[in-house]
């Protein structure tokens, strides 16, 4: 994805300042909510590694399909808990915006979860999450 274009999680920010460095491991997300916003955008843009990466060991799948008839429009954080920097775990509640175009017909919805994250190792990782 082009640096320069605004990144998909909708920081305002561009990708190369936002999530790029996340998804490229260049840095590691210092909050909860950024790996939110990173996770997010991993799956707009269909970046499956990224995701799997950023999943608990003890609780990521074998694989992960991102169906390329979904797309993933916006991010809305409703919530978090704790998730700080001096945090080793966390809670995010957020707001997902999606269009499914498939060729059967178009639909949209917003998917609503509220995930946990823990730290392993000094990094966050996502652990799961209830719609
Ligand atoms: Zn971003």
């Amino acid at each position: 994805m082009d640096p320069d274009a605004r990144c998909p999680c909708g920081s305002g920010l561009t990708y190369g300042e936002c999530c790029g460095p996340l998804h490229n491991g260049a840095t590691s997300a210092p909050t909860a909510e950024r790996l939110m916003r990173s996770r997010f955008s991993a799956f707009a843009m269909g970046d499956p590694a990224y995701l799997l990466r950023s999943w608990h060991p003890d609780a990521r799948p074998a694989s992960i399909e991102i169906d390329p008839d979904t797309r993933w429009l916006w991010l809305e954080i409703v919530r978090t808990e704790r998730g700080s920097e001096r945090d080793s775990d966390g809670v995010v509640e957020f707001r997902a915006k999606y269009r499914v175009d498939a060729p059967e017909g178009r639909s949209s919805g917003v998917q609503h979860e509220v995930s946990t994250f823990a730290r392993v190792a000094g990094e966050w990782v996502y652990v799961d999450g209830e719609a």
